[in-house]
Protein backbone atom coordinates (compact mmCIF):
# COMPACT_ATOMS: atom_id res chain seq x y z
CA UNK A 1 0.00 0.00 0.00
CA UNK A 2 1.41 3.35 -0.88
CA UNK A 3 0.47 6.05 0.93
CA UNK A 4 0.67 8.55 -1.90
CA UNK A 5 -1.93 11.22 -2.07
CA UNK A 6 -4.59 10.97 -4.33
CA UNK A 7 -4.63 14.34 -5.88
CA UNK A 8 -7.80 15.52 -7.85
CA UNK A 9 -7.52 16.97 -10.59
CA UNK A 10 -8.92 20.81 -10.29
CA UNK A 11 -9.92 22.30 -13.06
CA UNK A 12 -11.73 25.47 -12.08
CA UNK A 13 -12.76 27.88 -14.88
CA UNK A 14 -11.18 31.84 -14.25
CA UNK A 15 -13.31 34.51 -15.77
CA UNK A 16 -11.96 37.62 -15.09
CA UNK A 17 -10.05 37.77 -11.50
CA UNK A 18 -9.20 40.42 -9.46
CA UNK A 19 -6.21 39.71 -7.51
CA UNK A 20 -5.47 42.36 -5.12
CA UNK A 21 -2.13 41.98 -3.09
CA UNK A 22 -1.81 44.72 0.18
CA UNK A 23 1.94 44.97 1.91
CA UNK A 24 1.50 41.90 4.13
CA UNK A 25 1.83 39.49 1.29
CA UNK A 26 -1.49 38.42 1.69
CA UNK A 27 -3.58 37.37 -1.80
CA UNK A 28 -7.25 38.08 -2.10
CA UNK A 29 -8.58 35.62 -4.92
CA UNK A 30 -12.46 35.02 -6.14
CA UNK A 31 -13.37 32.18 -4.42
CA UNK A 32 -15.44 29.72 -6.85
CA UNK A 33 -17.55 28.67 -4.65
CA UNK A 34 -17.97 31.29 -1.80
CA UNK A 35 -18.20 33.81 -4.81
CA UNK A 36 -16.25 36.16 -3.16
CA UNK A 37 -12.85 37.89 -2.73
CA UNK A 38 -11.15 35.77 0.01
CA UNK A 39 -8.06 35.48 1.41
CA UNK A 40 -6.11 32.73 -0.35
CA UNK A 41 -3.43 30.80 1.69
CA UNK A 42 -0.90 28.36 0.25
CA UNK A 43 -1.74 24.59 0.95
CA UNK A 44 1.55 24.91 3.80
CA UNK A 45 -0.38 28.27 5.18
CA UNK A 46 -3.83 26.61 5.69
CA UNK A 47 -2.03 23.85 7.53
CA UNK A 48 -0.65 25.57 9.92
CA UNK A 49 -3.47 28.13 10.58
CA UNK A 50 -6.10 25.65 11.61
CA UNK A 51 -3.38 23.03 13.09
CA UNK A 52 -3.67 20.17 10.26
CA UNK A 53 -1.03 18.52 7.82
CA UNK A 54 -0.89 19.18 4.99
CA UNK A 55 -2.42 15.03 3.81
CA UNK A 56 -5.78 16.34 6.04
CA UNK A 57 -5.58 19.70 4.31
CA UNK A 58 -5.92 17.81 1.31
CA UNK A 59 -8.33 15.11 2.53
CA UNK A 60 -10.93 18.39 3.23
CA UNK A 61 -9.90 19.84 -0.12
CA UNK A 62 -11.09 16.72 -1.75
CA UNK A 63 -14.64 16.43 0.96
CA UNK A 64 -15.17 19.58 -0.69
CA UNK A 65 -14.79 21.20 3.18
CA UNK A 66 -12.66 23.31 2.19
CA UNK A 67 -12.11 25.13 -0.83
CA UNK A 68 -9.13 25.80 -3.52
CA UNK A 69 -8.89 28.60 -5.48
CA UNK A 70 -6.24 28.89 -8.54
CA UNK A 71 -4.10 31.68 -8.62
CA UNK A 72 -3.74 33.16 -11.93
CA UNK A 73 -0.35 33.57 -13.68
CA UNK A 74 1.54 31.03 -12.27
CA UNK A 75 -1.19 28.30 -11.40
CA UNK A 76 -0.09 27.68 -7.77
CA UNK A 77 -3.08 26.42 -5.72
CA UNK A 78 -4.20 28.22 -2.97
CA UNK A 79 -6.83 27.48 -0.25
CA UNK A 80 -9.89 29.66 0.26
CA UNK A 81 -9.16 31.19 3.74
CA UNK A 82 -13.33 31.56 4.15
CA UNK A 83 -13.73 27.84 3.92
CA UNK A 84 -10.87 27.18 6.78
CA UNK A 85 -12.82 29.48 9.24
CA UNK A 86 -15.63 26.90 8.56
CA UNK A 87 -12.56 24.17 10.15
CA UNK A 88 -11.52 26.02 12.97
CA UNK A 89 -14.62 25.53 15.33
ZN1 LIG B 1 -14.44 29.61 -0.55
Amino acid sequence: MTDKIRRRHIQIETHEVTIIRNGSGRTFELCPKCQAMVNALSPNEAAREIQMSGEEIITLVNNGEIHLVEQTGDHEVLICGNSLENQNS
